[in-house]
């Protein structure tokens, strides 16, 4: 069955994160129409990074600069060319002439082109090979984790870098975590190694599964590096694995998962984390998003420059 169109415009931009935004107020600021679909809060990430680094401007939290910037999004939505669209991108599909957006309600919108910004989002254990968890265990992210969430014995599966930011956040919070460390996360682990409050277990396999007590909680059997077994009981186990791109339908992915800009449909540009797994920060997403806008207002050479 064929969808109909039912918006116009000149861009697309899929995502209101940072990267999205910057995309958006730099094509108002270039006289284009453009259409921002956001599934979540304009912001994105931004709302749950309770300390900031690298960025220029002073900014101290993640909330303060994504509310600065929702306020852009307000001000440019107040001219007619900008509008923000409420909804769930699921495929985006470049044509000779025009680029097509499909969301989740099935709506497709057209543009002339399309920014993707979505994005990554967190890695669950079952796309990993190196934890088990059992079906329907949601392990909560240790970054959007409050420290009342922390109920007796915590144990964190993985040491990504949400690590070193939570703990910058809640500098004042006694509580051990105790961190299960693959090989692959030792240099990231590394960063925090000095903070005692962390306490890095090195492991190479985790099964974690609950507890057989009356009291509730988990059991974690780890196989260390040199396949000894340690079994550890847990009040609370939380997810810090990392993320994975939050590719939509019809861009190409790499075996990464991630989608590199280079390889799209012409109409079809990528900004922000969804690019690569290594330009993960708030300001090379705005300038890709940025970026993104100006390569459609001078033709696609930018993209590739
Ligand atoms: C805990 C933590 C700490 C961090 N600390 C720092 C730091 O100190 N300094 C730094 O530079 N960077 C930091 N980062 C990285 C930074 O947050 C990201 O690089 C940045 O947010 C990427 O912006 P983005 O616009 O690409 O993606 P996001 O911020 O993830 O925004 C993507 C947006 O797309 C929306 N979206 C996703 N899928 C769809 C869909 N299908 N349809 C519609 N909308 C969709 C999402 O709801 C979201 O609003 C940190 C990240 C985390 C998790």
């Amino acid at each position: 069955m064929r969808m109909t169109a039912v918006h116009e415009t000149n861009l697309l931009i899929v995502g209101a994160g940072p990267a999205g935004i910057a995309a958006a107020v730099m094509a108002d600021s270039l006289g284009m129409r453009s259409t921002l679909i956001e599934a979540g809060q304009v912001g994105g990430k931004l709302h749950h990074i309770g300390a900031l680094e690298n960025m220029p401007g002073n900014w101290q939290t993640g909330p303060a600069l994504a509310d600065a910037l929702a306020a852009d999004i307000a001000r440019i939505t107040q001219s007619a060319r900008c509008r923000l669209l409420r909804g769930c991108a699921v495929r985006v599909d470049g044509h000779d002439h025009h680029v097509e957006v499909g969301l989740d309600d099935g709506q497709v919108l057209t543009a002339a082109a399309a920014v993707v910004a979505t994005g990554v989002t967190t890695l669950a254990p079952q796309h990993t090979d190196w934890v088990t968890v059992p079906e329907g265990l949601w392990a909560p992210p240790l970054w959007r984790a409050c420290p009342e969430d922390l109920h007796g014995v915590t144990y964190v599966i993985g040491a990504d870098r949400p690590l070193g930011t939570w703990l910058r956040a809640h500098p004042h919070v006694q509580r051990t975590l105790n961190v299960l460390c693959p090989p692959e996360d030792d240099y990231k682990a590394a960063e925090v190694a000095t903070d005692d409050r962390v306490r890095l277990l090195p492991v190479s396999r985790v099964v974690v599964m609950e507890a057989r007590h009356s009291q509730g909680g988990w059991e974690i059997r780890a196989e260390s590096r040199s396949g000894e077994q340690t079994a550890y009981v847990a009040s609370t186990v939380l997810n810090n694995l990392g993320n994975r791109p939050s590719a939509l339908k019809g861009l190409v992915q790499g075996s990464d998962g991630y989608c590199p800009p280079d390889q799209q449909h012409p109409r079809v540009l990528i900004a922000g984390d969804l690019r690569s797994a290594r330009f993960q920060r708030i300001i090379t997403a705005q300038g890709s998003g940025a970026q993104a806008a100006l390569a459609r207002y001078y033709g696609t050479a930018l993209v590739t420059a």
